[in-house]
């Protein structure tokens, strides 16, 4: 590991740390209802005293081979941290708040992306990185966003749903499919959720106006985990109502569909990342990386195709596939004819500004 990139993983141990202290502090505020009775609070100070340790371990190798800015400011985080009360913070009343800033999410992903998924994407990337991409930190934001909003959304969007089928009374079906295997559910929703997001994905697509919102996520001309962050607003609301509207017909428990929605998270970490995985027959089955790059390419054959995210046969079906079977990947990557301007909030706005073309 060089100097710098210790110094790099020790501020982002740093931030991470001063994440979790605050999430054992405020958990009402901080942490997600949905996921908040799975954390083992002793696993947790574990956690924190071992990132602690690695802060201050990796800030001070660092600093002592001449990097500053960065090991500096982890052991400020470190020192926040443990102002904070460190991994003996006392725990806060979860009923103080609504889980509105996942902040526990955020740490949990952050962290999972700086140690696990970024250092796999510089050891055996599929495109060598030369020095840093452009838009970088652009995606980050949408990392971040996406992350402290996951409550949020998710809440807002299965009000939404739940709204609309109950009160249309469309609960004919519930009682049947919550019996079975939790394995077969789990097939059960991965097919009704990727036929309904390969139309809502194909939509936007085809619709002039949905595919202003959608021209965000294509806008990015790398393709790596952080890329797949770059999604409109509006874009996650529709994909998460339309999904969620037949699961609550179908009356799938509630636990299954966001057990369904956190393997769907590894997936399209997946499906974005510079690594250089060979899914090797499996790839007829299964959507891999090689797949969805192509469906971000902005070469002529795989303009509007592979809009699946699961399962490579709805794209076949509806002749919408496209994988050249000599394992060759893209080298163009982009929107074509929109002018997706720079930047989260003016992309926020793109759909919206008139005189967009279409
Ligand atoms: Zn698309
Ligand atoms: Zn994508």
């Amino acid at each position: 590991m060089s100097p710098r990139t210790a110094g790099l993983t020790a501020l982002w141990l740093g931030l991470g740390s001063v994440a979790g202290v605050a999430c054992l502090r405020l958990p009402g505020l901080l942490t997600a209802p949905q996921v908040r009775g799975l954390y083992a609070v002793p696993v947790v100070r574990g956690v924190l005293v071992a990132t602690l340790v690695a802060t201050v371990a990796l800030a001070l190798w660092s600093l002592a081979r001449g990097e500053r800015k960065r090991p500096f400011a982890a052991l400020l985080a470190a020192a926040v941290a443990g102002t904070l009360g460190g991994p003996g913070a006392p725990v806060g009343a979860a009923t103080a708040g609504v889980g509105w800033l996942t902040l526990d999410w955020l740490a949990i992903d952050g962290l999972l992306l700086a140690l696990v998924v970024a250092p796999l994407e510089r050891k055996r990337p599929r495109v060598a990185a030369r020095g840093r991409r452009a838009e970088w930190k652009t995606d980050l934001r949408y990392f971040v966003m996406n992350h402290l909003t996951l409550h949020a959304v998710t809440a807002l969007s299965t009000t939404a749903a739940g709204l609309t089928v109950f009160g249309l009374g469309l609960t004919h079906l519930h009682g049947v499919v919550d019996r079975w295997p939790i394995v077969l559910q789990l097939l059960a929703i991965a097919l009704v959720a990727d036929g309904v997001q390969y139309a809502l994905h194909r939509a936007m697509h085809e619709v002039p106006w949905l595919w202003r919102v959608h021209a965000v996520h294509h806008s990015s001309r790398h393709m790596d985990a952080l890329a797949g962050s770059r999604v409109h607003v509006i874009e996650t609301l529709l994909t998460r109502v339309g999904v969620a509207l037949p699961l609550f017909v179908l009356g799938f428990p509630f636990e299954t569909v966001l057990l369904y929605g956190g393997l769907m998270v590894i997936q399209s970490t997946l499906l974005h990342a510079n690594i250089d995985l060979r899914y090797g027959g499996l790839e007829r089955w299964l959507v891999s990386a090689r797949y969805h790059h192509w469906h971000h390419s902005s070469e002529d054959a795989a303009i509007d195709t592979n809009y699946a995210a699961v399962f490579p046969f709805i794209d076949r079906l509806f002749g919408t596939h496209h994988l050249p079977a000599d394992a060759a990947w893209p080298t163009r990557y982009g929107v074509v004819k929109e002018d997706v301007p720079e930047g989260l909030w003016a992309q926020q706005l793109f759909p919206l500004r008139s005189g967009s073309r279409g």
